[in-house]
């Protein structure tokens, strides 16, 4: 199956409804150990995607990465937005001039992930959406170099993004503004984890629909 930015409107969309739906579960993660924004951040930027998903899919992967990020970077604002931002435009850099084969969107993702962590100076266990992130870059790493099949990927993918999520809860919060809280963010998923979840499993549904019956 050829992936290519054809495929974003659909991706934009299917992350549109997923955090629409889930929106009122990740506000009060938020209100519990953060100041209650982060989906109206994140959403504002899903939207401004959203309204620019028609000349997205015209672009190259290069140049479709880099419109994203800046768009996200310039409506998500709060700690999200430039973390997003910065995601993409990495992304976008690495990925130039290449055919977006798996391994080279592996590269991309983990060039994307690794600008996130210098980016917010964090690294894996201090609860955030880098919990999500770093499991799942490594993972689509390993699964490149061994060459497995789509669905299985796919799955384990998905498998890794939960468990990412789901490890944040007894963390405890060593970055941005749950860590004014210390100790008492255990307990509690990271909201920017939850989000980082939502949206990378609902990349992966599009994927394995389309994948078990291609058009
Ligand atoms: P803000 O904290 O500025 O209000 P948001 O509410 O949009 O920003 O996003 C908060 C989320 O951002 C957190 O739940 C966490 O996952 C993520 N986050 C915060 N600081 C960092 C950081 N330094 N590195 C990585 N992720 C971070
Ligand atoms: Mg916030």
């Amino acid at each position: 199956m050829q992936i290519e930015p054809v495929l974003l409107p659909d991706f934009i969309r299917a992350i549109n409804e997923t955090i629409d739906k889930n929106a009122d579960e990740v506000t009060a993660l938020d209100q519990e150990i953060g100041d209650g924004d982060h989906v109206f951040n994140l959403k504002r930027g899903l939207h401004a995607l959203g309204e620019q998903s028609t000349e997205l899919a015209s672009l190259d992967w290069a140049s479709a990465l880099q419109k994203i990020g800046m768009i996200l970077m310039s409506t998500i604002g709060g700690a999200s937005g430039s973390l997003y931002g910065t995601l993409f435009v990495t992304m976008s850099k690495t990925a130039k001039g290449k055919p977006m084969a798996l391994k080279t969107f592996a590269d991309a993702f983990s060039q994307g992930v690794e600008s996130v962590k210098s980016r917010g100076r964090a690294a894996a266990g201090e609860k955030t959406m880098l919990d999500v992130l770093i499991p799942v870059a490594e993972r689509l790493q390993a699964s490149a170099e061994a060459d497995v099949a789509l669905s299985g990927l796919l799955e384990s993918l998905a498998q890794t993004a939960v468990q990412g999520m789901e490890s944040t809860r007894d963390m405890v919060a060593t970055k941005g503004r749950a860590s004014f809280l210390g100790e008492r963010t255990k307990g509690h998923i990271d909201a920017g984890a939850r989000t980082a979840q939502l949206m990378i499993c609902s990349v992966i549904d599009v994927l394995s629909r389309r994948s078990a019956s291609p058009s």
